[in-house]
């Protein structure tokens, strides 16, 4: 079975068509720029030239149609026609507190997608859109959605529940509901498969470390806590988003005459690693200035590590130990001096960083010794991979 993987924004649609019997990649792109001038579609097939198709796309109905286009292309393509395209699999941001697994797409869901956008404005909105363009061009195809926000409906209230009056959570259901869901299920299910953990019996911290970062703590497959809240500004310090602040803060950045918009601007675009050393929120850029001698950009990555682990601290704390810990996205898969300077300090709790180990590459690879209690591995994460393999199982049981 061929399932196309479907990540659409209000402005973009990333996808990526995968063979589910070997779960190979067959063709990935992005059509970029929907509905703004200068749209344009980068397509690849796999072992093909990439293509760019410059042409305009004024909605994501005619984003997927190019897409389609593409897929079937004689020379650029990877199936002959559209029949061999068999389901699409959705990536929502939201599924806010009713979607609690995957679902086959009907008008129930696409209301709960719809009551979610209040939390996500820009991610569900155009992946509503997705939804309803790809109905239009591919009728009769069946549909998955998968929802980042699903896996931390496990969370329990007292772990979900923010302290202020109940009235907000009961009436206007603000509560922690964490993101990264689709990334943190997968890499922790790699993880204890790659240890020979029983994922059943096992306590897991998922660091999901990239631009946008999210620590949970996996208990027997679930998750029991995640460091993101209502929206994904929560947490620990991210490229430009703040993480966790006293709310007063706010209060104080908009004494100058902003609003609350602009001091959520400041919070969510201004803040985090760009805000704390004033050079950038790429962790390229802080790790070589900090290198260089910058001393903002070595409090920043100082700020960064220490969250992380005052996270995994916590966490071990909320699952009574802690067998593994399981570092991915761009940050966590790539840069060895964070993970370093995370772990530093951990042996108290049984984590002893093999530097060497730690210089590795790769997809997937253990960087703790062999004597350490706590394993510590870096998996690259596979959302399209997991999207598309909760597809199958939805399809082919219907
Ligand atoms: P993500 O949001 O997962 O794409 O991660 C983006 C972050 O990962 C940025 O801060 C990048 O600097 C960092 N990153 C991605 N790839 C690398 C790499 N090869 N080496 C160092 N940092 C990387």
């Amino acid at each position: 079975m061929n399932i196309l993987v479907v990540n659409a924004g209000s402005s973009s649609m990333k996808y990526q068509l995968i063979n589910m019997d070997d779960e190979t990649v067959m063709a990935k792109g992005n059509a970029e720029r929907i509905g703004i001038e200068g749209s344009k579609l980068v397509h690849r097939a796999t072992g093909k030239d990439p293509v760019e198709v410059v042409q305009p796309m004024s909605n994501h109905t005619e984003a997927i149609r190019l897409i389609m286009k593409e897929l079937t292309d004689p020379e650029h393509g990877a199936v002959s026609d559209m029949s061999q395209i068999h389901a699409v699999g959705h990536r929502i941001v939201h599924g806010g507190d009713k979607m609690t697994k995957s679902v086959i797409v009907d008008d129930y869901v696409k209301s709960e997608i719809e009551k979610a956008i209040a939390w996500a404005p820009l991610h569900n909105g155009g992946a509503l859109m997705g939804i309803e363009a790809c109905e239009n061009v591919m009728p009769g195809v069946p549909m998955v959605t998968v929802f980042d926000t699903a896996f931390h409906q496990t969370i329990p209230d007292y772990a979900h529940v923010y302290g202020i009056p109940y009235k907000y959570y009961a009436e206007n259901r603000i509560r922690r509901y964490g993101a990264h869901g689709t990334s943190h299920r997968y890499v922790s299910q790699r993880c204890a498969q790659f240890l020979g953990l029983p994922l059943e019996n096992s306590r897991i911290i998922s660091c999901h470390v990239g631009n946008g970062g999210s620590i949970t703590a996996v208990k027997n497959g679930q998750s029991v806590d995640t460091s993101m809240g209502l929206t994904p500004l929560e947490g620990i310090l991210m490229g430009s988003r703040s993480g966790d602040v006293d709310p007063t803060v706010v209060e104080f950045i908009m004494r100058d005459g902003k609003t609350i918009q602009e001091a959520m601007d400041v919070l969510n675009k201004q803040s985090g690693l760009l805000g704390v050393s004033g050079v950038s929120s790429d962790m390229r850029d802080i790790v070589s200035t900090a290198q260089q001698g910058n001393a903002r950009s070595q409090l920043a990555l100082n700020i960064f590590n220490y969250r992380i682990r005052k996270y995994i601290g916590a966490y071990a704390a909320a699952m009574g130990g802690v067998d593994a810990i399981v570092f991915t996205a761009g940050i966590g898969e790539n840069v060895q001096v964070v993970r370093e300077g995370v772990l530093q300090g951990l042996e108290w709790m049984g984590v002893k960083l093999d530097p060497e180990r730690n210089k590795q590459r790769g997809d997937e690879f253990l960087i703790s010794t062999d004597d350490s209690p706590v394993k510590v591995v870096v998996i690259a994460t596979n959302e399209e991979l997991m999207i598309a393999r909760d597809t199958l199982a939805l399809v082919s049981a219907q």
